[in-house]
């Protein structure tokens, strides 16, 4: 049996290694490495497949959040509605616009944000409400547009981890993740549930007056050549990385579908395990499963994940600190016990190996070797 790996970027590539070889040498041919046309060619197929109005794409995730907070003319001070178990990236651009993050916790089932804590976090100083949806399944999204709308507010979605996840409203109609905020943000790093082969990033926008102000300011608030109308960003998506995009996002579906079988069978294997919860999927969205993550009994946690190591079987503590708790955003003065559910996440969740690669045989080790250490 080959070595289990986290993530097998290198398997994933061999696969389709002839059409992603193919499109890098068209671009090293034509030399156009910012803003070629395979870009454009990019953001359309993107479009297509999500069915969002505009996508702009850029440098990486962290830049995409950036620019839908520039894009929606906030003035410092502004409030911004988000959680503390994510990626630091969320709390990191609200904090670096001037803007003020205010965290409300997360739901222990599904890790996403707690709608039912939104509205009393609301003030008059709340502009948008920043939802992550952490692992690969949304959050409650039909709720906080229903809030964002009673209370006049912006929603930017975190889409980094859930490219090509579908949540499906109370009417009947399917979204995809990233599509039903005013702007929504995904990342192309690579490990992502779409990765190019260096840092990538894109927006949705839902109007074209937002999608033109994003589009100005990832290329230095330029309106035309040498004339600036905003202060911007240099946050370009590689012409090369877009090539790769392009050549890989017709296998998204296909990748998707395999993270799904492997969180399938970890499902059914891991069942009966005692003091372990399962990933739990909500009626409203697909899971992705950028993360296939367990929590357990929060002393078992580091014995379990010690264990496996030596026993050869990779696991990643997918948040080890809560970011209200964290040593650069201690100015904040959130207190711990402020955000239990996160806090208690943190000692308690173990992510499992998780990519497009892993064969029946690894999967069968790996919960073979887990049920024994519990049992
Ligand atoms: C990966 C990620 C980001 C940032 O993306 P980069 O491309 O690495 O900058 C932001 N938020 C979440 C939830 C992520 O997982």
């Amino acid at each position: 049996m080959e070595q289990i790996k986290m993530v097998d970027l290198h398997g994933q590539y061999l696969k389709i290694k002839p059409e992603v070889d193919t499109a890098m040498q068209r671009v090293l041919d034509h030399c156009d490495f910012v803003n070629g046309s395979t870009v454009a060619d990019f953001a359309n197929a993107l479009a297509t497949y999500t069915g969002a109005q505009k996508v702009l794409t850029c440098a990486n995730g962290t830049d995409a959040l950036k620019l839908a907070l520039m894009a929606l003319d906030l003035n410092p001070g502004d409030e911004v509605i988000t959680v503390p178990f994510t990626f630091v990236s969320t709390v990191e651009v609200i904090v670096s616009l001037g803007l003020q993050p205010v965290f409300v916790d997360v739901h222990p089932d599904t890790f996403n944000m707690d709608v039912s804590q939104i509205k009393t976090a609301i003030t008059e100083r709340t502009r948008v409400i920043l939802p992550v949806h952490l692992f690969g399944q949304c959050a409650d999204m039909e709720t906080i547009l229903s809030i964002a709308r009673e209370h006049h507010l912006y929603v930017v979605e975190d889409a980094c981890q859930a490219l090509g996840t579908e949540v499906t409203f109370s009417d009947g109609s399917v979204h995809q993740a990233g599509t039903m905020g005013d702007v929504g943000c995904t990342s192309f790093f690579p490990t992502k549930n779409l990765g190019c082969f260096g840092d990538g990033g894109a927006l949705f926008a839902n109007n074209n007056t937002l999608a033109s102000r994003i589009f100005s300011m990832a290329n230095h608030g330029m309106s035309q050549k040498y004339h600036y109308d905003y202060i911007g960003l240099n946050s370009r998506l590689d012409t090369l990385q877009a090539a790769v995009l392009l050549a890989k996002l017709p296998h998204l579906n296909e990748y998707i579908a395999t993270r799904q079988a492997a969180a399938k069978y970890y499902d059914r294997a891991l069942n009966d395990c005692p003091d372990v919860f399962l990933p739990v999927e909500v009626p409203f969205s697909t899971h992705t499963y950028h993360q296939y993550t367990i929590r357990l009994a929060s002393g078992n946690r580091d014995v379990l994940r010690e264990a496996l190591a030596a026993a050869g079987v990779p696991t990643m503590i997918y948040y080890p600190q809560a970011l209200h708790l964290q040593k650069a955003y201690r100015y904040l003065s959130y207190t711990v016990g402020t955000f239990p559910i996160a806090e208690n996440l943190c000692q308690t969740v173990l992510s499992l190996p998780m990519h497009t690669e892993l064969t029946m045989e690894q999967l069968q080790y790996i919960t073979y070797q887990l049920r024994s250490f519990l049992q």
